[in-house]
């Protein structure tokens, strides 16, 4: 088989069959197929799509790539969240310990910031000390003591999908929905969970901005993870604006910490629990979303989802005193505060321009090998639907890497757009799909 021919049947639009797929991941992990023809292959997809079937079978080959963890012997039944990815998205951070401290193990394998989103992995890892690159062994040891452990993909699990998110977060291929079928299931069918909840993200700060686009997507995912015989349900959420108001990594752990401490943005409050809701009752500790919802704010609202996060930040080598007293966190070194020029009503966030700016601050990476400012970030003072007078705060940005200019400045405040009428903040959930179909968000709040 030579993989020239493999690109130009899928240029050509043909399907592959799986022995073509396999030469495809294979020859990719084993570097026998350069980062050139990978990429072409990618775009190709990117253009032509992939069946069902070719889907399935891409994501089973990318498990397979490297090691499926057996978490068999801890008792329950393990249930994770996977987001598609937005801006501000912190939701893991307070999600997995609620869970936890709600009796559903929660084993976590989360992804570094890809375009203009943030990861989870990045966040965590700008707590001092915090180690996301556990062995597999100490992952499931952790499950076992804490019923949380987030880590990042190690070498030895799935590989194909850690070489090809980076090759596409580079070559414009990210937007793929085969593509990120396989890289988000192939990653959740590795770490050894019985069920999935997902979020999938739409808006102009999501991978996809159209409704249908999501929907699809969330119809995939599902079709796909019903393959595996793996249960998954899918919150269809609004990403329109960011979420909560912190963008950045220390930002967003920061807000995470004052929701675990009962504070924080109301909507990422209602997103957490939410989705929590959905995990406990897959999780089979509820007989319904209403319950499991209630049981987490239980969880959130005594403390014990608190100290269920403390103790997951101490057993990854955390610096639990940055947490405790966030106050003795180092200081960015350039702030900037962007103002209103006039008065009026946000009728709208340019939800991904601000992640990329953000990125450029310090927050993000170019390449792989890129060193992260986790001070930089923004901080969204008005979000779509708020009242403004002319000189109030629109934002807070900061960075340790480079100055914030007045170009920068400018940039920033052209992400707003007012409105001289009252505006209607957009709802956070959209509906609710899983494999019998998509019922409308549950009234929970
Ligand atoms: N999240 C993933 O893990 N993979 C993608 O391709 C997109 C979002």
């Amino acid at each position: 088989m030579r993989f020239q021919h493999l690109i130009e049947k899928k240029r050509d639009g043909h399907e592959l069959t799986d022995a073509e797929l396999e030469f495809f991941i294979h020859g990719y992990v084993g570097k026998n197929i350069p980062d050139y023809q990978a990429a072409a292959f990618l775009m190709a997809t990117f253009f032509r799509g992939m069946s069902f079937r070719e889907t399935v079978a891409l994501t089973r080959l990318m498990r397979d790539s490297g090691e499926v963890v057996d978490l068999s012997e801890i008792p329950g039944i393990k249930v994770d969240k996977h987001s598609t990815g937005g801006v501000g998205d912190k939701i893991s951070l307070i999600l997995a310990p609620v869970v936890a401290a709600a009796g559903v193990p929660v084993p976590m394998i989360s992804g570094r910031s890809l375009a203009h989103t943030g990861g989870t992995l990045d966040k965590l890892e700008s707590i001092p000390g915090f180690r996301t690159n556990l062995g597999l062994k100490q992952f499931a040891r952790l499950i076992q003591k804490n019923n949380a452990c987030l880590i990042g993909q190690t070498r030895s699990i799935c590989p194909a999908d850690r070489l090809i998110y980076a090759l596409r977060d580079t070559t414009g291929t990210v937007p793929s929905l085969p593509l990120i079928c396989a890289s988000i299931l192939s990653k959740k069918l590795a770490e050894g969970i019985n069920a999935l909840v997902l979020d999938v993200k739409i808006g102009n700060g999501a991978i996809f901005e159209k409704n249908n686009e999501g929907e699809e997507l969330a119809r995939q995912l599902i079709r796909v993870a019903g393959e595996f015989n793996m249960p998954a349900v899918a919150l269809l959420t609004d990403m329109s604006q960011p979420l909560g108001q912190a963008i950045g990594n220390w930002l967003e752990v920061l807000e995470g910490i004052e929701v675990l401490r009962g504070g924080g943005p109301q909507d990422i409050r209602e997103l957490t629990l939410a989705l929590a809701g959905h995990m406990l009752l897959l999780g089979k500790k509820v007989e319904t979303v209403h319950e499991g919802y209630k049981r987490a704010q239980e969880v959130l609202d005594s403390g014990a989802a608190w100290e269920k996060f403390v103790a997951i930040i101490e057993a990854q080598s955390g610096e639990v005193k940055f947490v405790e007293k966030p106050e003795r966190y180092p200081k960015p070194k350039y702030r900037r505060q962007i103002e209103a020029q006039r008065t009026g009503w946000i009728s709208a966030i340019n939800a991904r321009r601000l992640g990329k700016i953000s990125m450029t601050l310090g927050a993000g990476r170019r390449t792989l090998k890129d060193k992260i400012d986790y001070t930089a970030g923004l901080y969204v003072e008005k979000k779509v639907g708020d009242a403004v007078t002319e000189s109030e705060p629109l934002l807070r940005a900061q960075s340790s890497a480079m100055k914030i200019t007045e170009d920068i400045e400018s940039e920033l405040r052209s992400c707003f757009t007012m409105s001289e009428q009252p505006v209607q903040p957009p709802a956070l959930l959209r509906g609710v799909l899983d494999a019998q179909g998509m019922k409308p968000a549950p009234e929970l709040f």
